[in-house]
């Protein structure tokens, strides 16, 4: 099954030239997940060719307005569309008054089913695995969520089977289904002619926080964490005061985990993203900055690690990475 990961907002609290406000789309097979929706992430879907894709279950990490004003317009889109199925939105603590607290701007025709999610507790069933949610750190209601696949048969190994005397055929599935065969008066069981069970893939979402040991447990072995890294250490002060991450620290927080490539979102303009990679290539050197539209292509664990793909080749976008820094002072949230 395949596994997409586009990043269509990877700036902090504000849009820039270059990125737009948070919005992560995760293709799982045929499901479709967004997780965060700041300002413009119709556009954004539409700019990354992905289109205005019809999500299945949409994640909040908290209720920050870079994190969710791209809600209103999506729904309200989805509406005039004749979409009849309910959007599903989940997120922290909050949630419940959000379609009252946005009013008219929600109003629509399409029903908006909204759910608060408890930490530790599967929120949604995937093909083959599940979303759980975290606590994270972030000084408000503020969750995390893993995507979690759950292990797989071994490999089966035909030869080993045949030479036991099991022949071709239904057989072979049986004892793939994990049942144990008679085969000339001897038992022949899955273990015999099957490797061990393979993991599935991991992959995790922060959201807003600063480093927190609740991360460490849910991206342990992950394929893929997605961090945010709103400030470099020179402002670590700051990072504790509005309880964000450093670069630095979002990559303490995948050696810890033993995550297989640690992306960095949630950039704020005020950084060079090459400054931002270096802090945490320090400490963690499986690291990526992404720019908006970039995709990451996570294979099975056996199949080897996660893979970037630019969007559009290099310059595509018509900024040199080093270019999108402004020395304006934005508020993170
Ligand atoms: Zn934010
Ligand atoms: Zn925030």
């Amino acid at each position: 099954m395949d596994l997409w990961i586009t990043f269509l907002g990877t700036a902090a609290s504000v849009p820039s030239r270059a990125r737009g406000t948070a919005a992560t789309l995760v293709a799982h097979g045929s499901t479709r997940v967004l997780v965060d929706c700041g300002e413009g992430t119709q556009r954004q879907l539409l700019r990354s060719g992905a289109g205005l894709v019809d999500v299945d279950l949409i994640l909040l990490t908290h209720l920050h307005g870079d994190h969710v004003l791209g809600l209103p317009g999506l729904v309200k889109t989805y509406a005039l569309r004749g979409r009849e199925r309910p959007v599903r939105i989940v997120g922290p603590a909050g949630l419940n008054r959000m379609p009252s607290r946005m009013g008219p701007l929600m109003r629509t025709p399409l029903p908006v089913e909204v759910h608060e999610a408890q930490s530790g507790v599967a929120i949604a069933a995937l093909d083959g695995g599940r979303i759980e949610a975290f606590q994270t750190e972030h000084g408000v209601p503020s969750l995390g969520y893993a995507l979690v696949e759950a292990d797989r048969p071994g490999e089966f190994h035909p030869d080993a089977a045949t030479a036991l005397g099991v022949t071709p055929g239904p057989m072979f599935g049986s004892l793939q289904r994990g049942e144990t065969l008679e085969v000339d008066g001897r038992a022949v069981r899955p273990g015999d002619v099957m490797g061990p069970p393979r993991p599935g893939r991991r992959v995790v979402f922060t959201g807003d926080t600063q480093p927190c040991a609740q991360t460490v447990l849910a991206a342990a072995g992950a394929q893929l964490l997605v961090h945010e890294a709103t400030f470099l250490s020179a402002d670590r002060d700051r990072a504790r005061e509005t309880r964000h991450s450093t670069a630095a620290e979002a990559a303490q927080v995948a050696q810890q985990a033993g995550v297989g490539l640690l992306v960095l979102t949630h950039v704020s303009s005020r950084y060079a993203p090459s400054d931002v990679k270096a802090e945490a290539e320090a400490v963690f050197a499986q690291v990526i900055v992404p720019r908006d539209f970039d995709q990451v292509h996570v294979p099975l664990p056996e199949a080897g690690a996660p893979v970037l793909h630019r969007a559009g080749g290099p310059g595509a976008h018509g900024t040199p990475a080093d270019g999108e820094r402004d020395p304006g002072g934005d508020v993170p949230h």
